[in-house]
């Protein structure tokens, strides 16, 4: 069963008759243990959607139901508090520009996710920081800050940082966009493994295709329409 269904989502940016639509009537599921990639030309409405199921962005209408806790609870029902709490708990966002702290070493900024976010005291989340580091292959790098890392470097430390709090919900924009194809693939098997070995769901959006041999669903998004699209391997 599907753990986040976003239902008959619309959203429009403007006023008046410069009024466009980004998502017209969009409908998805999200399952636990599944990557799926959204794929679609720029301009198409990816960013909204994705804004919209991570509970950045409010819909005109539609609603996006996930499961907190045991129940499916519509995130945009809810008030500003509770999706704040409920946000913090279950997803992780991984931006296109890495969003890292430039003052903080790659360890801080695992650690703060943690400490802020789900009131870790110092010495467990230092200690989940390093295990994450670790298994990222950032063991020498732990103490570096954003502007001595490379852009690899940097993309994992981000994808260390939503993912050292184990969320049930990871979304990705255009995580592989800065990278070469090596580091790019190694991104892609640390967010299919947190699908497939941790049980995230996860929701990718990108440009590309080396990525679809990785997935376990895809989707075009055009115009704002979404469509199921086979794999190749269907
Ligand atoms: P991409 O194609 O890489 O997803 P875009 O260049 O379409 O990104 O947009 C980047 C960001 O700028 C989007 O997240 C969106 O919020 C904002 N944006 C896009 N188009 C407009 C616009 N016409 N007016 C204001 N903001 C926009
Ligand atoms: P994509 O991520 O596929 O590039 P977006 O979701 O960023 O698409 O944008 C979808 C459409 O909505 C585009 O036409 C874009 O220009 C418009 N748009 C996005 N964000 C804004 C915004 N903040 N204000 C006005 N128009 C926007």
């Amino acid at each position: 069963t599907p753990n986040l269904r976003g239902v008959n989502l619309v959203r429009t940016y403007g006023d008046g008759t410069a009024r466009r639509a980004a998502l017209r009537d969009v409908s998805v599921d999200l399952f636990p243990g599944q990557i799926v990639l959204l794929m679609g030309p720029s301009g198409s409405g990816k960013s909204t959607l994705l804004a919209i199921l991570s509970g950045l962005l409010e819909p005109d209408t539609g609603q996006v139901l996930a499961d907190d806790d045991g129940t499916l609870r519509d995130v945009w029902a809810m008030t500003d508090q509770e999706r704040e709490a409920y946000r913090r708990r279950h997803t992780g966002f991984i931006f296109q520009g890495y969003n890292l702290f430039p003052a903080l070493t790659a360890r801080q900024q695992l650690e703060i996710v943690l400490k802020w976010g789900e009131g870790a005291d110092s010495a467990d989340a230092r200690r989940r920081a390093d295990e994450m580091l670790d298994r990222l292959g950032l063991e020498k790098n732990k103490n570096k800050k954003p502007a001595q890392l490379s852009g690899g470097e940097k993309q994992r430390v981000a994808i260390g940082r939503a993912l050292v709090k184990n969320p049930s919900f990871m979304f990705a924009d255009e995580p592989t966009s800065a990278l070469d194809w090596e580091n790019g693939q190694k991104v892609i098997e640390l967010l299919r493994d947190a699908a497939h070995q941790r049980g995230a769901s996860v929701l990718c959006v990108s440009h590309d295709h080396r990525i679809l041999p990785f997935v376990d669903v895809y989707y075009h998004l055009e115009d704002g329409h979404l469509e199921r699209r086979p794999l190749p391997t269907d």
